[in-house]
């Protein structure tokens, strides 16, 4: 009988991966749901005792592979470390990060225990009664809203149902995508970093740590590496900033970037972009919000120019408080801000850098 939801804590060099304590954090809500516990699978070398994150942002038991083969990061043994798992432990759900680690963790598992994988997911549910309220919120139609439930209670999905639900975006962000995985087991997915939001950490929080062994043989390690060379660009984390200015297709050149710079540093933020300008090769992919660039939750979100496409919102529109400035009243970015400008943002822009100066000397 498969129970409990597990995560794998992706970790470099001890530090555990933000997304897996997002995961961990969201897996105790799902939990909760179906009266089961969160376990944390943290797989490494020297990784024992690094477990405290896990532990005070939500994990009920912490599972520990410490073995010098999984210094680094290589598919064939950390495949073969939670193939073990899962076949030891039989967990109801798997949940991994939507890194480069976990998109090319998750599907081999997957294929080596036979079950499904939702890649990419930003929605999870056990609660049909969650699930259903979501989908209400969304707006439809009354007709349409009758005819959808109706389909869904055909399918099993009611307000008492516990199954889980994994929500992505599919066919270029135009429709959402709810999968389930009703015959195999454990159900899993990924999830891409900045989706779920953390729980604030618990120091007081206590949980059950195992370890667990892997007899790891030579030839498991079917890779050789020969050098570890890192990056020494310094990559801008745009999901951690509290402000974000974002600009898009319409702030026209490359140039006026360094206007919104201005605008970024008067109000203590970072600047980021729609994937237009990312194309163009006005400013570096790891700013790009959106579908195929990252998922921001800052507390302010300030979207100049851009239109507000379905993919563009998929990245932001959880943000706090989002600002739009945009001269087309029509633009759907007007439909998720809380504060809206209708106009061209070039003359706007100085007038608010000033504005917030002034305000600031105050
Ligand atoms: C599979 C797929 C994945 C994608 N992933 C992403 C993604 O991750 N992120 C993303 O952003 N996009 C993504 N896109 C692209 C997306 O569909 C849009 O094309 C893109 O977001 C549009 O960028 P934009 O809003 O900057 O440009 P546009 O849609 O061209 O909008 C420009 C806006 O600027 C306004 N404007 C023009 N001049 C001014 C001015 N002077 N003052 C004020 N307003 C002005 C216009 O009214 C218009 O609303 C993806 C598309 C696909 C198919």
């Amino acid at each position: 009988m498969s129970k409990d939801i597990y995560v794998f804590a992706e970790q470099r060099d001890g530090e555990i991966a933000k997304v897996s304590l997002e995961l961990v954090s969201e897996a105790t809500k799902l939990a909760k749901n179906l009266g089961q516990k969160v376990v944390a699978v943290l797989v490494g070398s020297g990784v024992k005792g690094k477990e405290a994150p896990l532990v005070e942002s939500g994990a009920d038991a912490v599972l520990i592979i410490d073995d010098p083969i999984l210094k680094e990061y290589v598919t064939e043994p950390y495949t073969k470390a939670i193939c073990k798992v899962i076949e030891a432990k039989q967990p109801e759900i798997v949940l991994y990060g939507a890194t480069a680690i976990g998109r090319d963790l998750a599907p081999r598992i997957a294929a080596r225990v036979h079950t499904g994988l939702t890649a990419d997911c930003t929605r999870l549910d056990t609660s049909g009664a969650t699930y259903l309220a979501w989908l209400e919120s969304l707006g439809f139609q009354d007709k349409d809203k009758a005819a959808m439930f109706e389909k869904l209670t055909k399918i099993g999905i009611t307000a008492d149902s516990r199954e889980f639900l994994m929500t992505r975006p599919a066919f270029g962000g135009n429709v959402m995508a709810t999968i389930k995985c009703p015959t195999y087991r454990p159900q899993m997915a990924t999830v891409r970093p900045g989706v779920m939001q953390r729980l604030p950490r618990d120091p007081s929080r206590k949980a059950t740590v195992e370890e667990f062994k892997v007899a790891f043989e030579p030839k498991d390690m079917n890779v050789k590496i020969k050098e570890v060379v890192k990056s020494t660009v310094k990559s801008v984390d745009i999901t951690e900033a509290k402000i974000l200015v974002s600009g898009g297709r319409g702030i026209g050149a490359k140039e006026y970037f360094d206007e919104l710079r201005k605008l970024a540093a008067v109000l203590g933020g970072e600047v980021s972009s729609s994937r237009t300008n990312v194309d163009a090769g006005w400013i570096e992919k790891d700013r790009q919000v959106g579908q195929t660039g990252k998922t921001v939750r800052p507390n302010l979100y300030v979207a100049l120019g851009i239109s507000g496409a379905i993919q563009h919102l998929a990245g932001m529109d959880q943000s706090d408080f989002i600002v739009a400035i945009n001269k087309n009243d029509t633009a759907p970015i007007f439909d998720v801000a809380d504060l809206g400008i209708i106009g061209d943002l070039k003359p706007i822009v100085p007038k608010l850098i000033e504005a917030i100066k002034k305000y600031k000397a105050k």
